[in-house]
């Protein structure tokens, strides 16, 4: 199926006055204000690009949080931490934004 195909016929609101806008037409036939098309992306979150920046930023919070609430910076928190934030938390955060950077890569390899 060609996911570009059915939308021939419909039609999408107005931005400017809500009225439906047959998506053929790039100028309102009611306000006569531009409708620009809208490209919805087709691909998006299947080719897994997104899945591994998202996991790298996981991996990044779980390392800095681990980091500093494990005590290793120079600076000391000015809060006692629970501990199961640094055994627990921490590892759980890193671990899965390494999934989610490993599922990415699959994705990216699939397609
Ligand atoms: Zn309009």
């Amino acid at each position: 199926m060609n996911p570009s195909q059915g939308q021939a016929g419909t039609s999408r609101p107005c931005a400017y006055c809500g009225k439906p806008v047959p998506s053929r037409m790039n100028r309102c036939p009611f306000c006569r204000e531009e409708v620009r098309e809208v490209h919805l992306s087709v691909r998006s979150g299947k080719d897994g690009r997104r899945e591994v920046r998202r996991g790298l930023i996981y991996m990044l919070l779980g390392a800095v949080i681990h980091y500093f609430a494990g005590g290793y910076s120079a600076i000391s928190l000015p809060y006692p931490l629970n501990p199961f934030v640094t055994t627990y938390l921490s590892p759980a955060v890193f671990l899965g934004g390494l999934g989610l950077c490993l599922y990415g890569t699959y994705l990216r390899m699939r397609s």
